[in-house]
Formats: C-alpha cells, sequence, structure tokens
C-alpha cells in the first residue's frame, strides 16, 4: 500500500516542475524577442513581466503549500480506508499520537465499539506496552519501530489471548512528526499448534525413552535426525548426523548390510537388520535396526529411517542356546545338529554349483570297552584328542563334528581324487594310534570310517550322512576297517523292493489305520487334542511301526496315497468325535517332504476339509525343520497359503535339525514341538533343561505356543509345567491307539 501511494505521488510532482519550467522558458522567450523588437517599449515590458514572474511565483508556493497540506491528511485516511476491513491486524500511528487507527480486526480484539477512542491508549494498548522500570512508552514505542517482530499478548475480557507479531514500516517522514504502520500477524493458533506439538513431540520422546526406542529419520539419504532417545543410546551431542557419520560407528562387518538399506526401494515392507553400533558407554551394542523407505507424495517428503531397539542382551542369550544347542561339551566341536544344518548348506550349494564333497564318518572301535576300564575322564579326553586330530584335516568349506558318544564326521572338498577319503581316513587312523603310543600307553586305539559322497550319494545331507554311517556298519573288519558307499548295499540288505511291493497290496488291502495319541494342556490337564500316526496292521495282527515303511512310501509314489489317507480319516474321525458329542480339539496329521512340496496341498487339504465339513480350526498340520528348510521360500509361500485356509502350523521334532531360532520368526508356525531327545533326560540334563526353558521363552516372546514329545513321566511333566510349557504328548498320558481306545480317554481328561 505504502508502494502505491508514492508511486502515485511522484508523476504528478515531476509533471508540474516541466509544466511550470516549459511555460517560464517559452514567456522568457517571448518576452525577450519583444524586446528586442520593439525596444521602445522594452523597459515597461520587462518590469511587468518580471512583477508577474513574481506574483505567480507566490501564488503557485501558496497552491504548493495548500497542496502539500491536503495531499498529507488525505494519505493517513487513505492508509486508513485501505486497512480498515484487511483480515489482518494493522494500526497506523503516527509518533507524536496525533493519528492512530485500527482497523476492524484489531478493533474487535481490543474490544473497541465505538469511534471515540484515546488513540494513545489504543496504541498502548495494541503493543501491550506498560508502564515499566525500566523503559518509557516512548522508549519502548521506538524499540518496535526498531524490531523487525515485535510480539504483543492482548488479553480479552473473557481471558482469552491472542498474540501478535508486528512488523512495523516507516511510511512518511514529516517535519512534525513521522507516519507509521505496523501490520500484525496473529499466531495464536500455531502458538497452539506449536504447544501441542511440542507436548505430543515430549509424549513421543517420554514413550520411545520408556520404550527405549530410538529413531532416525533422513529425507535425502544424507543427514539423520536422531530423536533423544538415539542421541541417548549412542552418545551424540546433536540430534543430526549424517548417514556416513553413522554408518563409521557401525561395526564393520555389517556396513554393507546398512548401505544396501540406506538404497532400498520404497516398499510398503518394514525390513529388520541386526547391526552392532558404538554406543555411548564406548562398547559396541547388537541394535535391531526396522526400517522403512517411503516415497514422497505431493504433500509429503520421502522419508527414509526407522527405530533402533537395543537387543544386545537377546542376542547374548540367543548366541548362548546357539553355543549350548550346536557345540558338542566335551570336544568343543560342532555337533550333529551344527552338522545337519552346514551339511545341508554345503549339499545344496553342491547341487547348485555342481561341486562335489565327500563327508568321513568314524567310529572309535570298542569305545565302550575303553571307557568301562580306563575310566570316563580318559573316555572324554580320547574324544577330544579324536577331535583335535580330526581338525587337523579340516580343509577350507569342510568341518569336523561329533555326531554322537563316538561317533564322528569329517566333510571335505573333493577335487576330483576317489582316493582322498581313504587316504585321509588312513592319516586319521594312523594319527589316533600313535596317540595311543604317546599319551595312553595301555590302550591300542583305533577307530573304523565309512564315507560317501556329497550330494551323488543322496537325496538330501541327512540321507548322505546316512549312508556314510550305513556304510561304516558295512565295514567287515572289526578294526580300521574302511568302507564307501554303495547303493547296491542297500538292496541286498533290506530289500526294499520287496518292502515297497507289499507296501503297495497293504494300501490297496487297507491293511494301513490311523492310531491316535492326545496331547494334554498342562494348565487343565485335559485333552487339547490328538497326533494321528500311521500303522500297518498286517492280517495276521502285527503292526509295522511308520519308522519301518515311511522313508521307502517317502522314496516311492507311495507316499502321496499315504498322506491323501491320513488327511482324508484324520479329518473325518475329528469330525466324527464332534458329532458323537465329544470336546472340540485339535487333529494334528503329519506330511512327508513330498507330500508338501505338491503345487496342490492347498487345494487337497481343502477338499479333505469340505468333505468332512470339519472347520479348518481343528485341523494341524505338523511339519519337520529339515523339512521347511528343504527349499525356505517355497516353504513360508505353502505355510502361508495352508494358514490362509485357517490350518494350523506345527514345527514337529524341534531340536534335531538346524533348529536356528531364528527360524521361529521366518516360518509361520503357531506351536512349537520339542523334540522327545531334549525331554528323555531333562531330569538329569541340565543342557537340555536350559534349552528347553529358553526356547519356550523366546516361543512365548513370539507367541508361539508349545509342546513338549516324550513325557513319560510326572517328573518330566512338572519340569516343563514349570517351565512354561503349554502341552505335552508322551507315554504318560497313552500310546497311541486306536480311535475307540481314545474315546476312553475322553471320559478320564
Ligand atoms: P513324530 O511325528 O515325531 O511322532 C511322534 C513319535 O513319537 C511317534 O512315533 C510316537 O509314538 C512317539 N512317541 C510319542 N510319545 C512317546 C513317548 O513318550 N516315548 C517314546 N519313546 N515315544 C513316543 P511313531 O508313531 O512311531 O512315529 C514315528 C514318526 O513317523 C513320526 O514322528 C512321524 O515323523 C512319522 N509318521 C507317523 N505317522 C505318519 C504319517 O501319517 N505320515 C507321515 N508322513 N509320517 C508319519
Ligand atoms: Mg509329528
Ligand atoms: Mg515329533
Amino acid at each position: 500500500m505504502y508502494i502505491v501511494i508514492i508511486k502515485e505521488a511522484v508523476p504528478i510532482k515531476n509533471n508540474n516542475t516541466i509544466a511550470s519550467a516549459i511555460v517560464i522558458t517559452a514567456a522568457t522567450t517571448i518576452i525577450a524577442a519583444y524586446c528586442f523588437f520593439f525596444p521602445e517599449n522594452a523597459k515597461t515590458t520587462l518590469l511587468i513581466y518580471i512583477s508577474t514572474i513574481i506574483f505567480m511565483s507566490v501564488i503557485l508556493g501558496l497552491i504548493s503549500w495548500l497542496y502539500k497540506k491536503t495531499r498529507t491528511s488525505v494519505n493517513d485516511t487513505d492508509i486508513a480506508k485501505i486497512i480498515e476491513t484487511l483480515n489482518t491486524e494493522m494500526i497506523v500511528w503516527t509518533d507524536d499520537f496525533s493519528f492512530v487507527y485500527a482497523n476492524k480486526l484489531l478493533r474487535q480484539h481490543l474490544e473497541i465499539t465505538d469511534g471515540n477512542y484515546d488513540k494513545k491508549a489504543v496504541l498502548l494498548r495494541a503493543f501491550a506496552i506498560k508502564n515499566s522500570d525500566n523503559a518509557s512508552e516512548d522508549e519502548q514505542l521506538k524499540n518496535i519501530i526498531h524490531s523487525s517482530s515485535y510480539q504483543s499478548r492482548i488479553r480479552k475480557q473473557n481471558g482469552v489471548v491472542i498474540t501478535i507479531a508486528w512488523s512495523t514500516s516507516n511510511v512518511k517522514h514529516r517535519k512534525k512528526n513521522t507516519l507509521y504502520l505496523s501490520t500484525g500477524f496473529n499466531f495464536t493458533e500455531i502458538r497452539k499448534m506449536k504447544n501441542s506439538l511440542a507436548s505430543a513431540n515430549d509424549f513421543f520422546n517420554a514413550s520411545m525413552e520408556l520404550a527405549e526406542i530410538g529413531i532416525i529419520m533422513s529425507k535425502d539419504r544424507k543427514n539423520f535426525r536422531a530423536s533423544s532417545e538415539t542421541m541417548k543410546m549412542l552418545g551424540l551431542k546433536k540430534n543430526s548426523i549424517t548417514v556416513n557419520e553413522f554408518r563409521n560407528l557401525i561395526e564393520r562387518n555389517g556396513r554393507i548390510q546398512f548401505d544396501n538399506a540406506v538404497k532400498s526401494d520404497d516398499s510398503s515392507d518394514i525390513a529388520s537388520i541386526n547391526l552392532q553400533i558404538l554406543s555411548a558407554d564406548g562398547t559396541y551394542h547388537w541394535y535391531s535396526y526396522r526400517y522403512k523407505s517411503i516415497g514422497g507424495t505431493e504433500n509429503t517428503l520421502p522419508l527414509f529411517g526407522g527405530a533402533l531397539i537395543d537387543i544386545t542382551q537377546n542376542h547374548e542369550k540367543d548366541e548362548l542356546i546357539e553355543r549350548l544347542a550346536y557345540e558338542d561339551e566335551v570336544t568343543k566341536i560342532p555337533n550333529r545338529n551344527k552338522l545337519l544344518a552346514a551339511g545341508q548348506d554345503i549339499y545344496n550349494y553342491c547341487k547348485n554349483l555342481d561341486y562335489s564333497y565327500w563327508i568321513i564318518v568314524f567310529d572309535v572301535d570298542r569305545f565302550h570297552i575303553i571307557n568301562d576300564t580306563s575310566g570316563y575322564e580318559n573316555g572324554n579326553r580320547i574324544l577330544s584328542n579324536f577331535a583335535d586330530i580330526l581338525l587337523k584335516f579340516v580343509s577350507r568349506g569342510g568341518l569336523a563334528a561329533r555326531i554322537s558318544g563316538d561317533n564322528f564326521a569329517l566333510v571335505l572338498r573333493d577335487y576330483g581324487d576317489d582316493e582322498l577319503p581313504i587316504r585321509t581316513a588312513r592319516s586319521v587312523q594312523e594319527e589316533f594310534a600313535k596317540l595311543a603310543v604317546d599319551e595312553f600307553s595301555s590302550i591300542s586305539l583305533s577307530c573304523s570310517a565309512g564315507y560317501s559322497k556329497i550330494p551323488q550319494d543322496g537325496n538330501s545331507f541327512r540321507d548322505v550322512m546316512e549312508h556314510a554311517e550305513f556304510a561304516l556298519k558295512s565295514g567287515t573288519d572289526t578294526k580300521n576297517s574302511i568302507c564307501g558307499y554303495e547303493p547296491s548295499m542297500h538292496d541286498s540288505i533290506i530289500g526294499t523292493s520287496e518292502l515297497e511291493k507289499s507296501l503297495a497290496l497293504a494300501i490297496d488291502n487297507n491293511e494301513l489305520q490311523l492310531y491316535y495319541q492326545p496331547k494334554i494342556n498342562l494348565s487343565t490337564g485335559r485333552i487339547m487334542g490328538v497326533e494321528a500316526l500311521i500303522r500297518w496292521i498286517k492280517p495276521d495282527g502285527t503292526i509295522v511301526p511308520p519308522s519301518v515303511f515311511v522313508p521307502v512310501a517317502e522314496n516311492s509314489h507311495l507316499i502321496g496315497k499315504i498322506s491323501e489317507f491320513v488327511l482324508n480319516e484324520g479329518c473325518r474321525q475329528n469330525k466324527m468325535w464332534q458329532k458323537m458329542g465329544y470336546p472340540n480339539i485339535v487333529m494334528s496329521i503329519n506330511f512327508a517332504s513330498s507330500d508338501f512340496y505338491q503345487n496342490d496341498l492347498k487345494d487337497k487339504v481343502f477338499e479333505a476339509l469340505a468333505k468332512s465339513s470339519l472347520e479348518p480350526c481343528w485341523l494341524e498340520v505338523e511339519l519337520t525343520e529339515s523339512l521347511a528348510l528343504h527349499d525356505i521360500d517355497f516353504a513360508v509361500a505353502q505355510m502361508n497359503r495352508l494358514r490362509e485356509l485357517g490350518v494350523k502350523l506345527a514345527m514337529d521334532d524341534f531340536g534335531t535339525g538346524y533348529s536356528s531360532l531364528s527360524y521361529l520368526q521366518t516360518l509361520p508356525i503357531s506351536l512349537l514341538k520339542l523334540d522327545r531327545s531334549f525331554i528323555t533326560d531333562i531330569e538329569h540334563d541340565n543342557i537340555a533343561y536350559e534349552i528347553v526353558s529358553a526356547v519356550i521363552r523366546i516361543a512365548k516372546s513370539k507367541k508361539i505356543e508349545t509342546i513338549a514329545e516324550g513325557i513319560e513321566n510326572t517328573t518330566q511333566e512338572e519340569i516343563l509345567r514349570m517351565a512354561g510349557c503349554d502341552y505335552a504328548q508322551g507315554y504318560l498320558y497313552g500310546k497311541p491307539m486306536p480311535p475307540e481306545r481314545l474315546e476312553e480317554l475322553f471320559d478320564m481328561y
């Protein structure tokens, strides 16, 4: 507004000056010409001309004075008119208070209703100036003029406080006074918002602090903003840190993972990585970093960042459990579980890249005699020394493990030398014999070996290893034998094909039957479910256990037929019990690997449920870890498909395979079955107890229920109940039994 007024004034002023100059110049020229041509009149003419000029100057000066006077008063009022209806607080005033005009909005705040107000009082109220000892009102007003953002708080009669930030500009300097225009910015709402944001921020910070969650966010993936909890965790002095500085705090091995996270595309999923980060106490802590990339939209900026949670304690626990679970206590080398896990990785690697490895399994000859005669401690020393000998032969990518009492395994890379396993086994035997002379002079030490090739000699690592063990047992000599696996050995001994033929006949003759073993809820003592276990009942009444015929069926097309029978019969029987009025229970069935990896599994399960009218929640599928780990991505997808149906999923025999606790996160299971091997001696075996109770605790934290298999006595039951196990299954409650017998049990439990 100020600019508009000046712009209009300048041309008017200039035009007058130019016009006057032109008129005076023209008049002077005419008079000069007249005097030149009529010199006789020159004197009188000049006199008249000069008098006229003087007279005109006086008149023009008067007009100009009058013009200026009128213009100033018009300008003040003009400004007043212009600001009157504007929707922002404004006041135009002179520093001698002769003119003070507050616009309508400001008058409303000041609660002024009529036009006769005390001008100075209004100005002072607008700027909330009060008499103070430090500065006079005039001085305070001067401060306002010189301050670019002066704030005043206007308190209304109803107590509402309006906060206005003022910006004052000098509109016109005049002799007598100066005219100022003060424009207000009412930020009462913003202030309220700021306050509520501040309290929301405090609330957020307090919550994050209580939850011990640090937040780091970035808009440009170059700089992070750290929450106060992050600053506390990492000992940061500022709340900003560059991504590079943050990266330098991460332990070297985790940096690539972090780089990948920073580079990650926008996605709706929250990803998670575990990083070791240098923390406030100067040591590296383990953090779970859950992050997400969010692409920007029209109204929002893109963001990258996430939450840091200190998991050092859990990590240490996990490491301890992993150690307890995968390290052999006596020899400190990997145990059978570790070998099976690492071996399966090697097996997959060989399959994918066309490499091969050897596995040699060793058995210390007559170890039980040595143990009995030279004492338990000496026995352990021999085992440890044997492990040390094996470690000398471990080459890159291979490993040595103790697989059971006096059985060991050595996994070696194959470089096309078929004699390698025999030569290595011989060298081990020689070293072992030498050890006997050096350390255990009275004992003669020898060992036998069996070997097989990965992946050629089996369908999985476990298969290959079992074949090496099979070869070991097939060795003819009683001492220092070395025997390689041959598929023909197998056939001649167990006559698989014969068994296969009679199993096929048995299926057709309906000789397969389901037995049911009860599962008990440890807190109520009632039956909550049953596991369907298949039996082959021959016409003469002999019962063939699944351990004999299921592996044979798995190697032929017969398993498909068996599983279909189990699925349909299990659903039918459970529905039947429901119809008979027994309490609703969960029916668990077992699937073999080949069934589970069928593409139409979901359809088959759906059909069985539909045919029997059993609700999906009363059916549970038990899967073993090795089965799931065979192809983890497919397994997870398949498990999710089954879950979509509403069917429950349980992890069977937990603890016998790789059993990494991290799989509890990956696999969508709702029940974990602790393997019988942990339970058998839980009363005396502290390590088994520690592992079981830790696994139960961790499963609970992941909302996964637990059941213990193989409970045979009440001491085991009590220990598991105390450890927080939810359910139990075992001979204590009942062996697998035909349906009629189970019905009798329903009445007891
Ligand atoms: P699993 O699924 O782990 O079944 C539990 C096994 O532990 C059963 O052996 C059961 O009789 C046994 N068991 C339960 N409680 C105790 C106990 O307190 N003490 C002792 N010593 N043993 C106990 P079973 O019935 O011989 O089955 C062996 C395995 O055969 C099963 O292990 C499962 O992997 C497989 N199997 C059984 N039925 C089927 C089936 O229908 N389909 C498939 N694919 N596999 C089956
Ligand atoms: Mg089972
Ligand atoms: Mg089991």
